[in-house]
């Protein structure tokens, strides 16, 4: 079992959303790739991180984990799956005509797939929707299924596949009986899904500039239809992963540069990451400020749907400056930075003379 995602992040099961946060971005700027180059231990332990954070920066997800552990991605299943036991005989023994039952849509809907599982209407002879809506209805569009996935930034700049996997109904499996579990083992056949209906991989492409929300559609991949009727569509909702370095603002990204004190004194050039993955050159004019942004046209995210029309192809890049000294200081330079205050001190203006603890009167004056 791979460590606990709660354990790798270092926080508390109670740990606040914020505290996930940032426990998460300490952590990524420890092993982010950039920082430690070939590194396969602090690569594996960014991914594991990264994951935890997937997972526990959900509110969904969380939930999930924090009751079913490392099958958290089956709650779906096992919760459909509970209704059914503890609804006696099961969905499959409603008969159709006229019987009254008492149906919550609630549940329906998650029968219907929008869990990743997929389970759709079709392919189960005898099903409570063949009850709820009648085999008279004859032709039926499948239903649309919809699906979470996670991006890195770095993915969402330069596009991704995903491969989703649906299952084709809710045949249970004989194996485990549906629960997914022997005694506290996993279930082989079906991995712990307690479903013993087929597979479907799909590859979805997803394009380059989508963000948190972003809805990929693909047509006719959904659930199957009945009676000879249209499957439904497949939705993909995309999660972008926030980056160590890179803070996103809609297709803009921000990036803090270290620029040493004497380069933004007396002018100098740094380099400045980008998500294309070279770094570009920066004039850093003379007598720049701590905190000053400079931005680099085109630079940031690429473009996505409606905004693609724009003229601009892609955002901004803004780098801010962030002034760093020279760490340690050598007995020479704090030898100079001395010599530079005695000198401010010495050239100051009248007005930042020692302050008197009694507040000067501003006087009527304006
Ligand atoms: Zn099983």
């Amino acid at each position: 079992m791979a460590d606990d995602y709660y354990t790798l992040l270092g926080v508390k099961r109670d740990a606040s959303e914020k505290d996930v946060r940032q426990a998460f971005r300490r952590l990524a700027r420890r092993y982010h790739p950039d920082v430690n180059p070939n590194n396969p231990d602090a690569e594996a332990r960014f991914k594991q991180v990264n994951e935890a954070f997937e997972v526990l920066s959900n509110a969904d997800s969380r939930r999930k984990y924090d009751r079913y552990g490392d099958q958290w991605q089956h709650a779906d299943q096992i919760e459909a799956m509970r209704r059914q036991q503890t609804a006696g005989a099961g969905p499959g023994s409603a008969g159709p005509g006229g019987q009254s039952f008492s149906f919550d849509f609630g549940d329906l809907s998650d029968l219907v797939g929008r869990n990743g599982g997929g389970a759709g209407p079709g392919g189960r002879p005898g099903s409570i929707f063949d009850s709820l809506f009648g085999r008279a209805a004859g032709r039926r569009r499948g239903q649309d299924v919809e699906h979470r996935t996670r991006v890195t930034l770095e993915e969402a700049y330069r596009g991704a596949t995903r491969t989703i996997e649906l299952r084709e109904g809710e045949e249970t499996c004989s194996i485990c009986g549906g629960s997914g579990q022997i005694g506290t083992a996993t279930c082989h056949a079906c991995r712990g899904t307690g479903s013993a209906a087929p597979l479907r991989r799909i590859e979805v492409t997803i394009p380059p500039g989508v963000q948190t929300g972003t809805r990929i559609r693909v047509a006719a991949k959904g659930a199957p239809g009945q009676g000879g009727g249209q499957p439904g569509d497949l939705y993909l909702v995309v999660d972008v992963l926030p980056h160590p370095r890179f803070e996103r603002d809609g297709d803009d990204l921000r990036v803090d540069i270290d620029v040493p004190v004497t380069d933004a004194a007396l002018g100098g050039e740094v380099r400045v990451p980008t998500l294309k993955g070279r770094s570009l050159a920066l004039t850093i004019p003379a007598g720049t400020q701590g905190g000053k942004v400079f931005r680099l046209a085109g630079q940031g995210m690429p473009r996505h749907g409606a905004a693609a029309a724009q003229a601009a192809r892609f955002g901004d890049l803004h780098a801010r400056v962030r002034l760093v000294l020279p760490d340690p200081l050598t007995e020479e330079q704090r030898s100079l930075l001395a010599q530079l205050r005695d000198t401010q001190l010495r050239d100051a203006p009248r007005e930042t003379e020692p302050r008197t603890t009694e507040p000067r009167s501003t006087g009527g004056a304006r």
